[in-house]
């Protein structure tokens, strides 16, 4: 089973430490130095999921079974739009968004591997989005971590708020009176404080391997479903991390036909992959906001793992503005009647522009429910809410206000 090196190292540790760790303590990010090849066998996703995480950690992880039917226990849909283009709605999960597959399944591999350590963590999060309440729900009421989520204050929509504060075992919310890179500055701040070196914080963004390996499973899922061995997988994509899932599933052994990078106006990647002098950009605001990243932190990683001439062949990049997804969410809900999210409209852009033959696979990334006013924008009305978006306003609430400085998030934490 593989070992893990840093991106920019050559010491390899076990999955656990990778886990841990998150960042490798040389600012690299950890890569596996082997894959080893996938066995398919299985007819349910649980019953797949389970024989290729088996491959890549059973030597670490002795409950793979359990862990498997207790993190990834939705569906995950194939929905088929006509002329061999098709949906994996990757939204059933308790938060809505895809980021539920990494976010429960790493809570509790780093549960397992903590309780056998004997050591507790507190998990620090600054989220304007999707990663926060993935992260608040995978890993609420797991032993021996805590959760701290810091949020804008009146900066997220009303939905995402209440995704963050509702009551949960071993989290609490802070809304800090500020804007995002506050919450941002206040987490780097944190993990630099001296004063706070016995806290034991650790962080669980997508940089962490622990988060990829699960987001490898669901291209497995979708190429079993249409028994096919050549799917254009399209992928509305920000940090890269969900596309360097479907990477490593290849390199495993998944034959595909190739990936489609679809991202917003952030369009570092798709101007890398035509031309080779492509820099970072800032950041800019869009409808598709889980995806506003100007300079993908994956991105170092999935160099590591492709040389960049196999990276232009395997991977398109496309790149849409703001009225081109709202024109995809009215062309493609008047086409089909198929609502999309403004995210995974980006996706289905991006593959109509490409006009590709044969089956493509448009990964959904989250539910519309989770952007009524963008949904309204499109198309004039809000989306049915499903029933575990609605009954969150009938849930109990509990958030902090917490002052922009890293006195007052110190004093938090040590209460
Ligand atoms: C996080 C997110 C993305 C981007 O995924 P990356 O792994 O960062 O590329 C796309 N869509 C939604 C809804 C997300 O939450």
């Amino acid at each position: 089973m593989p070992r893990y090196r840093s991106t920019r190292g050559a010491d390899l540790v076990s999955f656990e430490e990778a886990l841990l760790r998150g960042l490798a303590p040389d600012g690299g990010l950890y890569v596996p130095d082997s894959v080893p090849p996938i066995d398919f066998s299985g007819d349910s996703f649980q019953s797949i999921s389970r024989s290729v995480l088996e491959q890549w950690v059973g030597d670490e992880i002795t409950d793979l079974d359990s862990v498997v039917t207790d993190a990834l226990n939705f569906p995950v849909p194939l929905v088929p739009l006509g002329g061999g283009l098709h949906v994996v709605e990757l939204f059933h999960g308790p938060t809505l968004s895809f980021k539920d597959f990494g976010a429960r399944t790493m809570a509790r591999w780093m549960s397992r591997f903590l309780d056998t350590r004997g050591e507790d963590v507190t998990i620090l999060v600054a989220t304007s989005g999707d990663t926060g309440s993935a992260v608040a729900d995978g890993f609420a009421g797991q032993e021996r971590i805590r959760v701290v989520l810091l949020y804008p204050k009146g900066k997220v929509s009303p939905v995402q708020e209440r995704q963050l504060i509702v009551k949960r075992p071993g989290v609490r919310a802070l809304a800090v009176e500020g804007d995002f890179d506050d919450c941002q500055r206040m987490v780097k701040d944190a993990f630099l404080d001296p004063g706070l070196a016995d806290v034991n914080l650790t962080s669980a963004n997508s940089i962490n391997i622990g988060r990829l390996l699960p987001q490898m499973l669901y291209y497995v899922w979708a190429a079993h479903l249409l028994a096919s061995k050549d799917v254009l997988f399209c992928v509305p994509s920000g940090n890269l991390g969900n596309l360097t899932g479907g990477v490593l599933a290849h390199l495993s052994g998944l034959p595909l036909r190739g990936f489609l990078a679809a991202h917003n106006a952030n369009d570092f990647f798709p101007r890398f992959l035509s031309k080779a002098d492509a820099a970072f950009a800032p950041t800019r605001a869009t409808l598709s906001n889980a995806m506003d990243v100007g300079a993908p932190s994956n991105f170092e990683r999935l160099k590591s793992l492709l040389p960049a001439a196999q990276m232009r062949e395997l991977i398109r990049g496309e790149s849409v503005s703001d009225e081109q997804t709202l024109e995809s969410m009215r062309r493609v809900y008047e086409e089909s009647g198929y609502l999309a999210d403004p995210h995974t409209a980006v996706a289905l852009e991006a593959v109509r522009r490409v006009n590709a033959p044969g089956p493509v696979a448009v990964l959904s990334t989250a539910h519309p429910a989770k952007f009524p006013e963008t949904v309204r924008e499109a198309l004039g009305f809000e989306p049915e809410a499903p029933v575990r978006l609605a009954e969150l306003w009938e849930r109990e609430v509990e958030v902090e206000p917490v002052a922009p400085a890293l006195e007052a998030l110190r004093e938090l934490l040590r209460t």
